[in-house]
């Protein structure tokens, strides 16, 4: 007689990936969306302009300085920073819900709104740390996605160098040299962190009823 397949309580989990403009982290993002069941897309609002190609609601809220001083006013993001001279923040409704479905939330955020999560929900976050195989590469992929001034990607290329500095804050660091063999690590990071004790939160009620 076959079984019905088992399936344990689950407590989503925030992933985060932060790099570097450049280094990959957007692409690696979409990937792994496409791939991997029950994790989806944290959509951050901006203050910034929006680029070539970007749509409003997918790549990020665009909304003006008003409505985001209204947001943080109102307790309505779950961390939000200043990056670039530009404002950033994580609506809380949206990655709140979804975590308590048990369903995991990715978040494109930089070290700052990093930083705010750990000190908020320091057992949900799980932070991965890409990095460029070099800067010199870092520069050739800014250059190459042509979305940005001169004087914008010489700024980026300012601030990566700062980025960089914070990886010690990371749970995890991979090097991007290979899309696809990052890829593979930082899905299995996800699937390792699935399986954590502290997150499968049907685990007591299985082993009571193994006894
Ligand atoms: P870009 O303007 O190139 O899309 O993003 C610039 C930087 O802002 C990236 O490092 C990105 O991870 C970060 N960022 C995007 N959304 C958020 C957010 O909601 N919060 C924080 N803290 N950083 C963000």
């Amino acid at each position: 007689m076959t079984q019905a397949p088992i399936s344990l309580n689950r407590r989503g989990l925030m992933f985060v990936l932060s790099s570097p403009s450049g280094a990959g982290k957007t692409t690696m993002s979409r990937k792994l969306l496409s791939q991997q069941d029950n994790i989806s897309m944290s959509v951050s609002v901006t203050t910034r302009a929006m680029r070539p190609g970007e749509v409003d609601g997918k790549d990020y809220f665009f909304i003006d300085k008003a409505k985001y001083d209204t947001m943080v006013e109102r307790n309505e993001l779950l961390e939000h920073a200043e990056v670039f001279g530009n404002h950033y923040g994580t609506p809380k409704a949206y990655a709140e819900a979804h975590l308590r479905n048990g369903e995991d939330v990715l978040f494109d955020i930089d070290w700052q709104g990093t930083k705010q999560l750990r000190a908020t929900a320091p057992n949900d976050l799980v932070s991965v740390f890409i990095l460029p195989p070099s800067l010199p590469e870092l520069e050739r992929r800014l250059r190459a996605r042509a979305q940005d001034s001169e004087e914008v990607v010489q700024k980026r290329m300012e601030k990566a160098i700062s980025e960089i500095s914070h990886w010690t804050e990371y749970d995890y660091v991979i090097v991007n040299q290979d899309l696809d063999a990052a890829l593979v690590k930082i899905t299995s990071i996800l699937h390792a962190e699935r399986l954590k004790r502290e997150r499968q939160e049907g685990l007591g009620a299985f082993i009571e009823a193994l006894k």
